[in-house]
């Protein structure tokens, strides 16, 4: 029989592949109907969280006993982290990366995209550098405390790793550099062009959603990455289930190797340099209480997108050594209200100005104009920090119609096109929406006190006739009434966390610092288990994957050079 564990993250992806619908959403995770599921397994093959179990399977645990290996560069954590071990086993050095998850990719399987300022695409297609532009650009906007060391690593080394990803793959295949017409801040990009990753890669999933990989530019590197190994026959050897527990420093302090433990027992390697690229830990509930306790504050469970490894281990080996994380440097991501993780056409319908953001009071609690990020503060606030998007199925057909006809999003028009058929099918689920033929209706599903959303509904139209928002402020061109046709829907809406990132303090070489700022010989960071790119409450500047695998990126040249400076000491 199959089992879901409370890892689930709710990327849909074994929902989608369930050959009997046996799969269903309660409360903040997938569940499997016993009475349903014909235990066929094709759901656990397509968890990447390994989440899903067949309680019938006997225990395979090898034990063995302790175990002595000899490397020159150990990676610890196989999500961008194996960008690292490449590069350097490509310059000969032996590398062993150890994986904590039974597979590999961490929450670089789930990430979008990574964005260069600059590199040889921008300069064939005659664009202007703008990494000097970029440099002070962010560091403006982040009021000097990244450091500008740092940020020039990131928008330098980026470019770079682009180039470099180039040599290993027909990357023109899967990416496309889009032409942003001014040299500016478009988000976390800043330039003239954007490197964008054109497709999803589906692999084998009939998952439609793709607000969440596995698919997207980090599968891209995973899997570009372990192309490589094979076609270059790298000598990396990459151990899953293989967690790096201590680090092993020499006499003077610098990295002498790691112990690492597996279900079966633990293995010490012995090597100059160590990488720790373990990620995050958003899935550490006792940091996330120690570092930031009003996260569990709330009635309603925050759903968590981080796999379960990520666990902050990089800080419990910092911290062994007498390093402490600067807390003002971690970073606990906190989003709502939204539709996830169920549809993500209904998500993003929900979040458009001319619905209607509605309390469990029955009430309207924000100008809906404004940005996802902004409403977080707000939605708090709110009763079981709930809201329902709700409009009439009129006013849903033209949003939806207007994403369908909109050119920017050719390529995901298919998604929007079945709106209806996903709002139909969520409202006949227990959470995700409730539809009513009257308003009133509605107001009962929704569990809202009898009149209060047929009153919020009646002076909102009101307020549509009169043009003007009484309660908020929203723009004329949004005030669109709520018909007097049903049906109606209340799109659900809660806070979720995509990651919590930080911990280890890095130079511009990515090499570990300790507290005092000095680096730690032989000891680099990576990616989401530093703070390179983090400060408290506010999300990084450069996207988190493109730090990610810039810094991997980095920390491999870095270590080769250390290496060798180490043999002529
Ligand atoms: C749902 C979701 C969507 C995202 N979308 C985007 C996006 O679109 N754009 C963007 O820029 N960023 C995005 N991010 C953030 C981005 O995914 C991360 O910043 C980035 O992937 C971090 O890479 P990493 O290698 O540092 O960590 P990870 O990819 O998480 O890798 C860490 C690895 O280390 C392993 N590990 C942990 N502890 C140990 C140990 N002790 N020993 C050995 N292995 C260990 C873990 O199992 C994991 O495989 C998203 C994150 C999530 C969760
Ligand atoms: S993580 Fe994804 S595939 Fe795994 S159980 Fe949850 S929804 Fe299913
Ligand atoms: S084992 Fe097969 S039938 Fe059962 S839930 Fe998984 S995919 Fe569905």
């Amino acid at each position: 029989m199959y089992k879901i564990n409370d890892n689930c993250v709710g990327c849909h992806n074994c929902f989608s592949e369930c050959p009997v619908q046996a799969i269903e959403w309660v409360g903040t995770k997938y569940e499997i109907d016993p009475d349903i599921c014909v235990s066929c397994g094709l759901c656990a093959k397509v968890c990447h969280t390994q989440s899903i179990y067949d309680t019938d399977a006997p225990d395979d645990v090898i034990y063995h006993d302790p175990v002595t290996m000899h490397a020159d560069v150990v990676v610890a954590g196989c999500g961008s982290g194996l960008v690292a071990a490449v590069k350097a086993a490509q310059a000969g050095k032996k590398v062993i990366c150890l994986e904590k998850a039974k597979v590999l990719g961490g929450n670089t399987d789930y990430a979008h995209g990574f964005f260069p300022v600059y590199s040889k695409w921008h300069e064939e297609a005659g664009m202007p550098d703008a990494r000097e532009e970029a440099i002070e650009h962010f560091d403006k906007e982040t009021d000097g405390i990244l450091g500008k060391d740092v940020l020039r690593t990131a928008v330098y080394g980026t470019g770079e790793f682009f180039d470099w990803l180039c040599t290993l793959d027909d990357v023109h295949k899967y990416f496309r550099l889009v032409d942003l017409g001014s040299v500016d801040a478009h988000g976390p990009i800043y330039g003239s062009g954007l490197i964008e990753f054109k497709q999803r890669i589906k692999d084998n999933l009939n998952c439609r959603d793709d607000a969440i990989g596995p698919g997207w530019g980090g599968t891209y590197v995973k899997y570009t990455m372990l192309k490589t190994i094979k076609e270059q026959g790298l000598d990396v050897t990459i151990l899953t289930e293989h967690a790096a527990k201590h680090l092993i420093l020499d006499e003077k302090g610098a990295i002498a190797g790691v112990t690492a433990e597996d279900p079966g027992g633990t293995t010490t390697i012995y090597a100059p340099v160590v990488i720790l690229a373990t990620g995050g830990f958003g899935k550490s509930d006792e940091k996330i209480k120690e570092f930031k306790p009003w996260f569990f504050e709330g009635e309603t469970k925050i759903h968590r997108f981080s796999v379960p490894t990520d666990t902050g281990d990089g800080i419990d080996m910092l911290r062994e050594l007498g390093v402490e994380p600067v807390k003002s440097r971690l970073f606990v991501s906190m989003f709502g209200p939204k539709h996830h993780p169920f549809s993500n056409t209904l998500a993003d319908i929900a979040l458009e100005p001319e619905m209607l953001q509605v309390n469990l009071d029955g009430k309207r609690w924000v100008n809906e104009e404004g940005h996802l990020f902004g409403m977080t503060p707000l939605i708090s606030k709110q009763p079981k920090e709930i809201s329902y998007s709700i409009q009439s199925l009129d006013n849903i057909r033209m949003i939806a119609e207007r994403f369908i006809n909109n050119p920017a999003f050719a390529s995901k028009k298919y998604l929007y096109e079945t709106w209806y058929e996903e709002l139909e099918d969520e409202s006949r689920l227990d959470t995700p929406v409730k539809k009513g033929e009257t308003i009133e209706e509605l107001e009962k599903a929704c569990g809202m006190p009898e009149g209060s959303l047929t009153e919020t509904i009646r002076r909102y139209n009101e307020d549509c006739q009169k043009g003007a928002d009484s309660e908020f402020g929203k723009g004329k061109a949004h005030m669109v009434p709520v018909s007097d046709k049903g049906p109606y829907y209340a799109i659900y809406g809660q806070r979720f966390s995509e990651a919590s990132m930080g911990g280890l303090m890095v130079d511009g070489q990515c090499r570990v610092l300790r507290n005092d700022n000095t680096p730690i010989p032989g000891l680099y960071g990576v990616g989401d288990a530093t703070s390179a790119m983090h400060r408290e409450n506010a999300l990084a500047v450069i996207s988190e994957l493109t730090w990610a695998v810039c810094s991997s990126y980095v920390s491999g040249r870095n270590a080769v050079n250390y290496i060798a400076e180490k043999e002529v000491d």
